[in-house]
């Protein structure tokens, strides 16, 4: 199977990245209790999945499990961000994602930044519309950008790193994605079950503002407002 990550930022890809190892680790336990065999030695078992989930260097192609149905096994990490507002925000952080993915063997694609998209869309609801109006069209954006890639590629399953943020709201996200999968019969959303939302990572650019324009004016306000 193979899993596209749509990726907002290099931090919530981390938090993606745990989460899923947390996913296998359990598909893979759970496997391992249907044996009698692999029960024998589970403590071993916990031990070295307590050690997979721990360790930075764990690639996403170690993982060989010839069960794997329903579980990806293949990763592909996708920069689609036409929302980021100015350019040099979305360098910064395209950037991160790069040293990040280049630190941990991740495969990464980006899609051609291309902000008037975001524009024709949220303008198209008033001037300065408000987050509940502008933040479920931009989501949707994204995650169709990344359905199209999955389709063209042949991806099986799609997922998204906004899951990862305590600012977003999870259950639209959620419920919009399955709605956009219903366009593409080849391609499914996936979600881990457990799905980590707080970052210990360092040594990174990490943004201070959601990303769009709209966004950094009001967190402008709310700093000088102070
Ligand atoms: S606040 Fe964030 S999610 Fe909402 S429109 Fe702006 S960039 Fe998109």
């Amino acid at each position: 199977m193979k899993l596209l990550i749509h990726t907002c930022c290099a931090d919530c890809a981390l938090k993606m990245e745990q989460s899923f190892f947390q996913a296998v680790n359990k598909h893979d336990l759970n496997l391992a209790k249907q044996s009698e065999d692999k029960l024998t030695n589970q403590d071993e078992m916990l031990k070295q999945q307590k050690t997979d989930i721990e360790s930075p260097n764990r690639k996403f192609a170690d993982i060989k499990n010839p069960n794997f149905v329903k579980m990806p096994g293949e990763m592909l990490f996708y920069f689609a961000n036409d929302n980021i507002h100015p350019r040099s925000e979305w360098l910064s952080r395209y950037r991160a994602l790069k040293k990040i993915a280049k630190e941990r063997n991740w495969k990464i694609a980006v899609k051609n930044y291309r902000p008037s998209d975001y524009f024709e869309h949220i303008l198209s609801l008033g001037n300065f519309p408000e987050e509940s109006q502008r933040c479920p069209v931009c989501w949707r954006l994204r995650l169709k950008n990344s359905f199209n890639y999955a389709a063209a590629h042949e991806f099986d399953l799609v997922t998204t790193t906004l899951l990862s943020s305590h600012y977003q709201a999870s259950k639209i996200i959620t419920r919009i994605a399955e709605d956009i999968a219903q366009q593409y019969p080849q391609v499914d959303f996936w979600q881990p079950p457990q799905i980590n939302k707080d970052s210990e990572f360092k040594g990174f650019y990490k943004q201070n503002y959601c990303g769009c324009a709209f966004s950094l004016v009001e967190r402008m306000r709310e700093k000088y407002k102070k």
